[in-house]
């Protein structure tokens, strides 16, 4: 895309530079009038002759009866001497054949005519470049921007400088004039051909317009840019944002996941892999701080009974019901877990058969007086025991053991492992 815009420039200028040539001729052959002028208007009396065939031609005899004799070429830039705009010209080329008796210059005049809006004592300004012309048939390039205005005009006008600098917006006439040497002679000038040359969009212009034309897609492709970034942006935010809800979604599914491997879902207690770790952990005291700890192993009494009574439901009600009791009763280091069916086991760490036992027997009383059943009273009955070695497999079937026992004993009791 660059490339191409560069492309574009460079063959721009090229055209500029070889090509958007534009030539108005001035000659003869566009039919444009020609007239002379002499000074006898200006009570001079040098005297000029004029004939126009294939050219225009001025026999000028020069006399010195005023201070600047002059003759004067005219010749419109057009048939109907309408005034032309000479911007877009560059150059002024001159094919003419000069003979003078003494040695004279040529004044060039590009005479801009004034609109009738700023019209001041004189119906024109005179732009002008003097020539040291050579004898015979020669060829004379002027530049345009080289114009000025001549003194004389500058002094006639009275004007200040900003109303006194070249115009070339509307000129009508180009004007050969004799050079300004007083001394007396014949000179004779034969406008062969005359045109201006120039560009139909300037070197200038052009230049501005493709400055232009680079910011204004410097501009644009910056803003593409920037509107392309902040709309990535705001895709990867959304993207991020979708992850992140997605990263959260699975932490809680999986601490779900996690909840459902350890824990009974109808109690809300820790499972046997729930309560695993924290066997570990009080086997792991007892092994380092010697730090005692033991096991409450608890089942209901006659469970199957209710169940056969009052149905299934009435038998989940109570487990759950039960649960919370255990729970809401237990010490801070106690864990109490479902052990599976109607059978419950609490691990007390840091505590000995004595305090388990009291732990025990209050469960034991509450349960009964907790009046869990309606119209019925549910008991239980624990076994007690404490680890005395780092064998787990021991400790429960000690508990086990003590609760055979209570069972045994009458059940709705607590008994302690030996
Ligand atoms: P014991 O005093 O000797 O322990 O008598 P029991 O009837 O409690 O003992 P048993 O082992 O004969 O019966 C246990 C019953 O517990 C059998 C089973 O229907 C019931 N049970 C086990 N798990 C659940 C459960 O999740 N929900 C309900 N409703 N009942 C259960
Ligand atoms: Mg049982
Ligand atoms: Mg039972």
């Amino acid at each position: 895309m660059v490339l191409l815009f560069a492309l574009i420039s460079v063959a721009l200028m090229a055209w500029q530079h070889w090509g958007m040539n534009l030539v108005m001729p001035i000659a003869s052959e566009n039919g444009n009038p020609g007239w002379v002028e002499d000074d006898r208007s200006e009570n001079g009396n040098s005297i000029v002759q004029y004939q126009q065939n294939d050219a225009y031609h001025m026999q000028c005899e020069i006399r010195t009866a005023i201070t600047y004799p002059f003759c004067n070429l005219f010749t419109a830039l057009n048939p109907e001497d309408r005034g032309v705009d000479l911007t877009q010209y560059t150059t002024l080329h001159l094919d003419l054949s000069h003979q003078s008796s003494t040695r004279d210059s040529l004044r060039v005049y590009l005479n801009h005519f004034f609109a009738p809006e700023d019209q001041i004592w004189f119906p024109y300004k005179s732009n002008q470049q003097v020539i040291n012309p050579r004898e015979g048939r020669h060829s004379y390039t002027l530049k345009l921007d080289e114009f000025y205005v001549p003194p004389w005009w500058v002094y006639a006008s009275d004007l200040p400088p900003k109303q006194t600098t070249p115009q070339l917006t509307n000129v009508r006439h180009l004007v050969l004039s004799t050079g300004d040497s007083s001394i007396p002679r014949e000179v004779s000038l034969i406008l062969h051909h005359a045109e201006l040359r120039g560009k139909r969009i300037s070197a200038n212009a052009l230049y501005r317009g493709l400055i232009w034309a680079w910011m204004l897609m410097a501009l644009l492709y910056f803003s593409y840019r920037a509107i392309r970034y902040s709309r990535e942006a705001r895709t990867k935010h959304a993207e991020t944002e979708q992850l992140r809800s997605l990263n959260r979604l699975l932490d809680l599914k999986s601490k779900r996941f996690e909840d459902l491997a350890t824990h009974d879902p109808l109690t809300g207690l820790y499972n046997r892999a729930g309560l695993r770790p924290h066997l570990q952990e009080a086997v792991a005291d007892y092994k380092r701080k010697q730090q005692p700890f033991s096991i409450l192993m608890i089942d209901l009494d006659h469970f199957k009974p209710i169940n056969d009574t009052y149905g299934h439901e009435e038998g989940d009600r109570i487990l759950a019901a039960f649960a919370r009791m255990v729970s809401d009763r237990c010490r801070q280091s106690d864990i109490p877990a479902r052990w599976g069916g109607e059978e419950f086991v609490v691990v007390c760490k840091n505590s000995t058969a004595e305090a388990a036992g009291v732990l025990a027997e209050d469960l034991c009383r509450a349960t009964r007086e907790a009046r869990l059943g309606e119209g019925y009273v549910v008991t239980c009955s624990i076994g007690v025991a404490q680890a005395r070695g780092p064998d787990v497999g021991a400790l429960f079937r000690s508990a086990d053991e003590a609760l055979y026992r209570a069972k045994n004993g009458g059940r709705d009791q607590v008994m302690t492992s030996s």
